[in-house]
């Protein structure tokens, strides 16, 4: 039997109401999600990866069910999120991109009423077991004023887990974050994980998905511009190229069982495109000059995830209305 996606999206789209200006101007609705589509595998750390405004937030609040798709499908465990939106929201703990909290309320006291919304009898409850897996036992009784910006987000990954769903999703958790209470989030994404469950989280930090994920989808104005492995995203930079120029027309595009990629106009240009952890720049030239071939002009071009992020995300259309 094959195995289904933990969640699929599905040609999703979201065009907001259109804004009424103090002037009685309408700007058109912006088109937040202009058909996105990608599947979550079960197991896996998956990163929703793209710059502020790319509409990360938008695909989350409708998982969780606070913005209703303007058309377009999705289902969570199974579920399709309009048909089934019982089952799908049960299967599903999502961690806000905003931090809310009752200020009066404890953390204990959190948790157990979350747990009282899902209807979780006390007996089932495993509220001290949460507070001990996000390290804050001992803040067990403390106001939820009075936690640490870090304490408050944990407390939110362990209030999105009380119905101990199979999926956990978090909305940008490390924006305005230090450091170190980066570490412990992802130590505790991690943990989580590990023990199972598959996380989606959402972030326009670079290195957090490629540390935390298996796969990365990049969405940018409401379109996704990569869906691959994390390793193959990676592989793309740590590639490197040289361009040159020949000093005549060449028969053919030279060829060696080193390169990654040949690239030839047809005339005196090539690119070749190498692993520059196999290869040298120097290296490439001297196979070119073997093959016979006087170079007049020389240039490199290499590209780390970032370059192949902004590659991207500049490559794609701005669709926004
Ligand atoms: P991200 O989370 O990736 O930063 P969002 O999903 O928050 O992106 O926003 C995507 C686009 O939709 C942005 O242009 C944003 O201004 C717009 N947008 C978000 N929420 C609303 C809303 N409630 N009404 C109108 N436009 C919105
Ligand atoms: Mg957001």
């Amino acid at each position: 039997m094959p195995t289904e996606p933990a969640i699929r999206i599905d040609n999703l789209v979201k065009r907001y109401a259109p804004a009424k200006g103090a002037n009685g101007t309408v700007t058109e609705g912006k088109l937040a999600l202009a058909g996105v589509s990608f599947d979550v595998p079960e197991g896996a750390i998956f990163g929703l990866l793209g710059p502020n405004g790319a509409g990360k937030s938008t695909l989350i609040n409708i998982l969780a069910g606070l913005v209703n798709k303007t058309s377009g499908s999705a289902h969570i465990w199974g579920f399709d999120i309009d048909q089934h939106r019982r089952n799908a929201s049960r299967s599903i703990g999502i961690v806000p991109q905003e931090i809310v909290f009752d200020p009066f309320f404890t953390p204990f006291e959190v948790l157990e009423n979350q747990a009282g919304f899902y209807g979780i009898p006390k007996a089932l409850r495993r509220s001290e077991a949460l507070l001990e897996a996000v390290r804050l036992a001992d803040k067990r009784n403390a106001y939820a004023r009075t936690l640490s910006g870090g304490m408050k987000r944990r407390l939110l990954v362990a209030k999105a887990m009380v119905h101990s769903p199979p999926i956990l999703v978090l909305d940008e958790p490390t924006a305005g974050v230090d450091v170190d209470l980066r570490r412990q989030l992802w130590e505790l994404v991690s943990e989580l994980n590990r023990e199972g469950v598959t996380v989606v989280l959402t972030t326009h930090y670079l290195e957090e998905a490629e540390e935390l994920c298996d796969r990365i989808a990049i969405i940018n104005h409401g379109r996704v511009i990569a869906d691959k492995p994390t390793r193959e995203l990676v592989d793309m930079a740590r590639e490197k190229i040289v361009a040159v120029t020949a000093a005549a027309d060449l028969p053919a595009a030279p060829a060696h069982a080193a390169f990654a990629k040949v690239e030839w106009d047809g005339a005196r240009a090539v690119e070749v495109t190498y692993d520059k952890d196999r290869l040298s720049a120097g290296q490439v030239l001297g196979i070119l000059q073997a093959q016979g071939i006087e170079i007049v002009d020389v240039t490199t071009r290499e590209a780390d995830l970032e370059d192949v992020f902004v590659e991207l995300t500049a490559a794609a259309p701005d669709s926004g209305g």
